[in-house]
């Protein structure tokens, strides 16, 4: 499991069609909880969290709308790029009732990572669902 202590801010980055309806509280519950993709982050340490949706397809905005936001946050704060963590939501990452996986999905972590940002798969990850996955019935 990844450690994420050395981590200060938190992008997490939702599909821009699905956010066109989902206000992204599960996303922040599992944040909070520490639950889903947010279990590796320790529960006693609070981090500053931004969301943002991928702009829609393909998904290219990311990149523009990251490295404006590294700027600010360096110049504003002094926040360099290893303080930053993106996380990619579920609806993006897994095959659920909503849909498959994002079929940008390789190219968006691939322009996380040429910005040189650490780029974390998941928010919430529903029991039900998982169950679905297990028996196939969603992509693992
Ligand atoms: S993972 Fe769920 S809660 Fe988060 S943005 Fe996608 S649909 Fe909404
Ligand atoms: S690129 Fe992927 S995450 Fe973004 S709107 Fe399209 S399907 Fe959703």
């Amino acid at each position: 499991m990844s450690d994420m202590t050395g981590k200060k801010y938190i992008v997490i980055v939702q599909c821009h069609i699905v956010k066109e309806r989902c206000p992204g509280y599960l996303c922040e519950k599992a944040l909070h909880e520490r639950s889903g993709g947010f279990a590796c982050y320790p529960q006693d340490r609070a981090y500053r969290v931004l969301t943002m949706t991928c702009g829609g397809c393909c998904g290219r905005a990311v990149h523009r709308k990251l490295t404006l936001l590294l700027r600010t946050l360096k110049k504003k704060e002094g926040l360099e790029k290893g303080d930053v963590v993106v996380q990619l939501s579920s609806c993006m990452t897994k095959d659920n009732f909503h849909a498959p996986p994002c079929p940008h999905l390789d190219y968006v972590r691939t322009l996380i990572e040429r910005i040189g940002l650490d780029v974390m798969d998941d928010t919430v990850v529903s029991e039900k669902s998982q169950g679905r996955r297990e028996e196939g019935v969603y992509q693992p």
